[in-house]
């Protein structure tokens, strides 16, 4: 059976953020085929050093075409760590994606503690 997909995003004031959750994490993500935006791709894959399938950067098309990876069953877990305190010039395609991981029951995470629940989940579902 191929690995399972998971994805994993941040916007800007977040960034920090999951690059420090997935060097913490990161024997445990090895398994998984791991995509990304664009961004935060870049700097999981610098500063993590994970091996990361980078899509578009988020505003520019890369949350539609995780939500496009959804619909299609191509992603098993999102994770998605969200600035609860901006405002995004590409808030459209994050509420799209959100919706679209809520329609499939694709596993959602929005911030740290969601996501090591998750990738616990992953990790036992694997053995
Ligand atoms: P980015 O996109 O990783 O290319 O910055 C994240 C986002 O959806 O804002």
């Amino acid at each position: 059976m191929a690995a399972p997909t998971v994805a994993l995003v941040a916007h800007d004031a977040k960034k920090a953020d999951i690059v420090d959750w997935a060097r913490t994490h990161a024997g445990a993500l090895q398994p998984f085929t791991i995509v990304a935006t664009g961004t935060t791709g870049g700097r999981l894959a610098d500063e993590a050093g994970l091996t990361v399938d980078r899509l578009l950067s988020g505003p520019l098309g890369g949350d539609a075409q995780l939500g496009a990876m959804i619909a299609e069953r191509r992603l098993d877990a999102l994770i998605f760590f969200i600035d609860p305190l901006s405002a995004l010039p590409h808030d459209v395609d994050v509420k799209s994606l959100l919706r679209l991981a809520i329609l499939y029951d694709t596993p959602l995470a929005v911030n740290r503690a969601s996501a090591d629940a998750i990738l616990a989940g992953l990790a036992r579902d694997k053995t």
